[in-house]
């Protein structure tokens, strides 16, 4: 239910939250659209081939961040490593510090909102204070969101290379919480597609959880979201 304007009203569940802390891609970002043309743009005269060739690099990149979550690759080995398998892999020729580099030149500046996210933070900033945590280089995220309106919406925006941890450490989320001058994380709400990054981090930070499911997988881990949403509109049932 929608309750304009009344920001001490508690939701169905006896919740009552001020901060909505929300995951940049896969949540508010189209960043596989992102991805795509930024791959392209930086593999154009390299026998790169699309449909074949996208989902090698989203395996092998998937595998990376998985051990950049655990603490086990640091960001900037990612960078390059990610495209000496991929090149490895696919047998395409060429120099994986130049391509990590026209890479990420080309992906800083592709930022693309999902449909209804503007409308949605507009709706949302009036009841919530509203913040960005993201694991992500800092230099690509934050030329990404400033090519959007996203900013004006946030009273905090955390990168986990800036700040030297990622989710699901609960520390991430406790700094947005500070930097956002909150102190409560049971009032807090995360909202992410992750349930490894997101929906885990915000658990293990004391915070209740939205698991954006877009595609509508099947929950196959022990984490257990407070909320499971299909579209972000959705989120406002339960806000
Ligand atoms: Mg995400």
């Amino acid at each position: 239910m929608i309750h304009p304007g009344d920001s001490s009203i508690q939701n169905a569940m006896g919740k009552q939250y001020r901060l909505i802390l929300f995951d940049a891609d896969g949540t508010l970002f189209d960043y596989e659209k992102a991805e795509d043309t930024a791959l392209e743009a930086a593999l154009t005269d390299k026998a790169y081939r699309r449909e074949e060739h996208r989902d090698i690099y989203r395996v092998i990149n998937q595998e990376l961040w998985e051990l950049f979550e655990k603490g086990e690759i640091q960001a900037s080995e990612l960078r390059v490593e990610r495209f000496r398998r991929f090149l490895r892999v696919t047998g395409i020729p060429g120099d994986p510090v130049s391509i990590s580099r026209q890479y990420l030149k080309y992906l800083a500046e592709g930022a693309y909102l999902y449909q209804g996210v503007e409308i949605l933070l507009q709706e949302l900033k009036r009841r919530y204070k509203i913040g960005l945590v993201t694991n992500g280089l800092k230099e690509v995220q934050r030329s990404r969101f400033a090519k959007t309106p996203i900013p004006q919406y946030m009273s905090c925006i955390i990168v986990s290379d800036e700040v030297g941890v990622q989710k699901p450490d609960p520390s991430i989320f406790l700094m947005a919480l500070k930097e956002a001058g909150e102190t409560d994380p049971k009032a807090t709400l995360v909202v992410g597609d992750s349930l490894t990054s997101d929906i885990q981090g915000g658990w293990n930070a004391g915070m209740d959880t939205c698991w954006f499911n877009q595609e509508g997988k099947k929950n196959t881990s022990s984490i257990v979201p407070t909320y499971e949403i299909r579209e972000l509109k959705e989120l406002l049932d339960y806000l």
